[in-house]
């Protein structure tokens, strides 16, 4: 299966809400949802269905997560799985296991401004963990790592404005970021019981109990 091609814009409208998925642009005027908040397509504008039964909901939750995160639909079963074998809340461990996605916490870091954006620059080998090069966008970060741009890659501009705008935006509080050394570190696990929340899992799961 390929990678969505389209204008990832439209999945926010599809969605009904922004998913913040084009960096500086989502908190602009030329944001797509600002301008047209209704579905994408001929049928878009038209009154929703009123019949939005249970697993209509369930599906909505779980493309909402799926897009936020920017993964694949097996990928994402293969993650609601791992979680579900975990022990704990499998909500909480699904979130977990996203949040801890090397991509994710490049952009939550501030290394970049979007998940595709940090996804495209782990894959181009600009990334340390450890002192060790990574690039593999899903790899899983553990509590400890130190998450570094390659000494060539440090002074990006891409990376640098990245940088810059998270000063303004800060990183949750499991990461610590050093802007001026540019070098994030995984301070304990993901906070996620907030995400767990506006990410629906509860759904996600019932359909996946289905
Ligand atoms: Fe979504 Fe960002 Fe596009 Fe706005 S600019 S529709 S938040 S991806």
């Amino acid at each position: 299966m390929s990678r969505y091609l389209d204008s990832v814009c439209k999945l926010c409208r599809r969605e009904g809400e922004k998913l913040f998925l084009k960096g500086h642009r989502c908190n602009g005027p030329k944001c797509a949802f600002e301008r047209r908040s209704y579905p994408p397509g001929e049928h878009g504008q038209k009154p929703p269905s009123r019949v939005r039964g249970d697993f209509r909901r369930q599906l909505r939750a779980k493309q909402k997560a799926k897009r936020t995160y920017g993964v694949f639909e097996k990928q994402f079963r293969n993650y609601y799985f791992k979680a579900s074998r975990q022990t704990g809340i499998t909500g909480e461990n699904l979130i977990s296991l996203l949040e801890r996605r090397l991509d994710n916490v490049v952009y939550r870091l501030g290394f970049a401004t979007s998940r595709n954006q940090a996804r495209q620059l782990v894959k181009h080998n600009h990334f340390l963990i450890n002192g060790r090069r990574v690039n593999i966008p899903s790899y899983t970060v553990q509590v400890g790592d130190v998450i570094t741009p390659r000494e060539r890659s440090r002074h990006l501009a891409v990376i640098q404005e990245a940088l810059d705008y998270a000063k303004q935006r800060g990183a949750p509080e499991w990461l610590d970021i050093d802007t001026d050394k540019a070098e994030g570190r995984v301070q304990g696990a993901p906070v996620v019981e907030q995400i767990a929340m506006e990410l629906e899992t509860q759904l996600i799961i019932e359909l996946y109990s289905r």
